[in-house]
């Protein structure tokens, strides 16, 4: 039996039937390009290239010329759909049973982008306004995020874009939508130690000097206290050891060197510098307190080689952002968000850059799963609120 869909399920299922599986637009992009021009938008679709990566596609398309300037950021591209058999209905049919909307990128966020779309046109069809709304749609954040948001942010700031506020429309939500507002996000740092041994006979300690009594001292340092205890919208910062390898596949040998792996996700108590320093100087003392309890001459000789870029930690503090979407929340699910700081990485780490950012879409269990899926409540709800936030945000009534 053929039912009634309300606008942003129709919207949703429109977009899960465009198969844009990273790098491929799927039809996806020309979608949004066709629906926002109606509503008036000014559309560009922006292809970037990079070395050793596939071009991808993008969007960004504005209405209006005053302020504020709101946008609503997202991606169009889905993770592939894994085992098709797996799936009771086909993963771009955007099939719906007993409430539910099943398909590739139901809620990791083509959801999110259909609720935005259907709150925006509503909003026209009841509002004029005098600022701008604004999507900066990529098809690359599932896959390397090379050719995706970093550059069209470059791209359209140097047209001369500036934005008052950001919204990401990624499935923040753990349990039902409204639960969270995700406000920031904690910094990530990598690292591998290394220490220097000497290579010899295991039946001759003396004339050698095994690197792995060392990795155990440095070690035990570097994890024997916690670094904090959180702060006010953090949770305390963790060091995950990742490896420890000495690739020795002898066992009458003391090897030369071990080497440790390891991974820290901190909050706003640091930044990149002091948390680098903060670990070379628990090495530091594990090396002392390792001369010390051998009675060795010699400190355990260590070195550290830092893996790839320092992810800054960021926190918004946005009052008339956070606050404006609390009240559209509350006043459509009865209850404030709480704000949360939790969980990987997202486009947001290169929106901060330009504005205040927040992320919130749908529900985000199913995300990446078989049977992907949104129910239809959650659709209308989250619709609610952005049309909410954006009567409240540009002042209508
Ligand atoms: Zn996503």
């Amino acid at each position: 039996m053929a039912q009634t869909l309300s606008p942003p399920a129709r919207y949703l299922r429109d977009l899960i039937r465009c198969p844009s599986v990273t790098p491929n637009e799927g039809g996806a992009l020309s979608y949004l390009e066709d629906k926002l021009g109606t509503l008036g938008f000014h559309v560009e679709r922006v292809t970037f290239s990079d070395h050793d990566t596939p071009d991808v596609e993008n969007l960004y398309a504005r209405l209006g010329n005053g302020a504020p300037h709101v946008m609503f950021a997202g991606h169009t591209d889905v993770v592939p759909v894994g085992d098709t058999d797996s799936w009771s209905s086909d993963p771009f049919a955007g099939e719906v049973r007993n409430g539910f909307m099943y398909g590739r990128g139901a809620v990791d966020m083509k959801g999110g982008i259909a609720c935005f779309l259907s709150a925006v046109e509503a909003f026209l069809s009841r509002h004029d306004f005098s600022g701008s709304i604004s999507f900066l749609i990529t098809g690359d954040e599932e896959g390397p995020s090379v050719n995706g948001t970093d550059k069209l942010l470059k791209w359209a700031a140097e047209k001369g874009e500036t934005w008052d506020a950001a919204i990401v429309g990624e499935p923040s939500n753990p349990e039902a939508v409204g639960d969270v507002i995700k406000s920031g996000r904690r910094g990530s740092l990598s690292g591998r130690v290394t220490v220097h041994g000497i290579q010899g006979h295991s039946a001759y300690p003396h004339l050698a000097d095994n690197p792995v009594r060392g990795m155990v001292d440095l070690l035990d340092a570097l994890l024997a206290e916690p670094f904090d205890q959180g702060t006010e919208q953090f949770q305390p910062t963790n060091l995950e050891v990742t490896s420890v390898d000495v690739g020795n596949p002898a066992t009458n040998v003391i090897p030369a060197e071990a080497v440790a792996g390891f991974n820290v996700r901190f909050n706003d108590t640091w930044d990149g510098e002091s948390m680098k320093s903060e670990i070379i100087r628990r090495f530091e003392a594990g090396s002392v307190a390792a001369r010390i309890r051998t009675g060795k001459k010699e400190p355990v000789r260590f070195s550290v080689e830092w893996i790839g870029r320092v992810s800054p930690v960021f926190l918004t503090r946005d009052d008339m952002l956070i606050e404006t979407l609390s009240e559209a929340i509350a006043g459509v699910t009865g209850s404030r968000p709480q704000l949360t700081t939790g969980g990987g990485t997202s486009d947001a780490r290169f929106i901060k850059d330009y504005c205040p950012v927040v992320e919130f879409g749908l529900v985000g269990q199913t995300m990446h799963q078989v049977n992907e899926c949104t129910s239809l409540d959650d659709l209308d709800c989250l619709a609610s609120i952005y049309g909410s936030f954006l009567e409240r945000y540009f002042a209508v009534s």
